[in-house]
């Protein structure tokens, strides 16, 4: 079975590139009907924190990315840790090394001054004396110094390091007896039956030493797959300078969780020429193999179209829930849905679309001053006080429609005459949706009401 997992470590928002690298591996479980875990690697306790690891879960939840059993909180198994600390001392594949930090310093003075890479030299790996007072010992796995060690990466292909050039016996557990970050994965991805492991290639450095210790351990190594970063535009790493990477942000900004995947899927992905992708497309043909091997670019326009995309194609009543966040509650209107089916078209997020949506659903309160210079004209307000005698009955729009193009006839005017002041009128700006979706989702009462205000107020300037 395959199973897979996402590993983050709490030390603030979940960041969009981790939200991928998430989406990966559930959608290769999933596919596969494996399992998708959750662990928290939270044994930092100086960086970690409570508020970050529900941000993440909350980001999950907002992305429906749900994961099999209980969150794994790396906090809390400290104890299972220590246990194969003390295993592999046991079987003499770790070791305790006693030397103080002065020692330490002097080590790396040494090595600086010969401009060779700072690394352990061994000096207690097969000690078998009276250990000096006073030191608590860290401990050392014993790692291959010579040779290679290779990586069958899923994306990368073969990646080969020399153990010269990245190995040392690194350290396992502190003084203080706290497992370190390499150690901890590899006891939790074993334990866990990580059977792939799909992250980002700033942990590619990391393997070479977490292979290392898989075969201390005896335990076959799972299946890597290093994703390459996300970049900017300007082909730097992807950061706040770049735009938002907190996943919440995007939701605060109005975008759908349909359209966030749906964009990290295709940055460093891709099948054939396709750009919409649905849960369900995704679940058909992704494959971690075909990740691309180089990094992929932050496209924030090809973002704003996919949720322009989805805006339009979501159901209504999936919309509408979404929208109560934004401060509109389309279902507690009698016309909600014909307004929101209205705006859906022209929105490319939720907030914008909840903004066009408050100056139809509220009288203006203020008008556009360009807009109302322009159009509210002695000429348009006579039109408008004439129009209004005609609303007797609420219509549809296209109602709306037949008894205003009769009106225009009648008059001898053009739609130009009469449109954008009414659209002043009733919105207090020059853009809206069609007005005669307008017209309908307001009723003849309010739009009289509108053009009634917009008189009056003239005649106070
Ligand atoms: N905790 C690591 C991180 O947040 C990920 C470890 C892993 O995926 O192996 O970068």
């Amino acid at each position: 079975m395959i199973v897979t997992r996402f590993a983050p470590s709490p030390t603030g928002y979940l960041h969009i590139g981790g939200l991928r690298t998430a989406l990966y591996s559930y959608l290769y479980a999933r596919k596969n009907g494996g399992k998708f875990l959750l662990r928290i690697e939270d044994t930092d306790l100086k960086r970690n924190s409570e508020e970050a690891t529900v941000a993440i879960k909350e980001a999950f939840d907002w992305c429906g990315l749900d994961y099999d059993g209980e969150v794994t909180y790396q906090s809390k198994r400290f104890d299972i840790y220590k246990e194969y600390v003390k295993k592999l001392l046991e079987e003499g594949k770790a070791y305790k090394d006693y030397m103080s930090k002065e020692e330490l310093d002097e080590l790396r003075a040494q090595q600086e001054a010969r401009k060779e890479r700072p690394k352990y030299d061994g000096r207690y790996r097969d000690f078998t004396g009276v250990p000096p007072e006073g030191i608590d010992p860290v401990i050392r796995i014993k790692a291959p110094l010579t040779g290679e060690i290779l990586i069958d990466d899923g994306i990368k292909g073969e990646v080969k390091f020399r153990a010269e050039d990245i190995l040392d016996d690194f350290i396992i557990a502190r003084s203080d007896g706290t497992p370190t970050y390499n150690f901890t994965v590899v006891i939790d991805d074993m334990l866990m039956g990580v059977t792939h492991v799909i992250r980002g290639d700033d942990h590619l450095s990391n393997t070479p030493k977490q292979i290392v210790l898989y075969d201390a351990l005896g335990f076959k190594p799972p299946k890597f797959f290093h994703v390459a970063m996300i970049n900017g535009e300007d082909g730097k790493k992807l950061s706040k300078r770049h735009g938002a990477t907190d996943v919440m942000e995007y939701k605060r900004m109005g975008y759908l969780p349909e359209a966030l995947l749906n964009f990290l899927v295709r940055l460093g992905w891709s099948h054939g020429d396709d750009e919409i992708f649905s849960m369900e497309d995704m679940l058909k043909y992704f494959d971690p193999h075909h990740i691309n091997k180089s990094s992929s670019t932050y496209n924030a326009q090809k973002l704003e179209w996919l949720n322009a995309h989805y805006i339009k194609t979501l159901p209504y009543d999936r919309l509408a829930k979404d929208m109560l966040e934004f401060g509109v509650d389309f279902k507690a209107m009698p016309k909600g849905e014909i307004l929101l089916n209205s705006l859906r078209e022209r929105s490319k997020t939720l907030l914008e679309m909840s903004e066009s949506a408050k100056t139809i659903i509220n009288a203006p309160s203020v008008y556009d001053e360009k807009a109302f210079g322009k159009f509210i004209t002695e000429q348009s307000l006579e039109i408008l006080a004439k129009f209004k005698e005609i609303l007797t009955y609420d219509l549809s729009a296209a109602g709306y429609e037949e008894i205003t193009t009769k009106f225009l006839e009648e008059n001898g005017l053009k739609l130009k005459d009469l449109a954008q002041a009414l659209r002043v009128s009733l919105t207090g700006s020059s853009v809206s949706p069609s007005i005669f979706e307008v017209l309908e989702v307001l009723g003849s009462a309010e739009i009289k009401k509108r053009i009634e205000n917009i008189i009056k107020y003239k005649e106070t300037k």
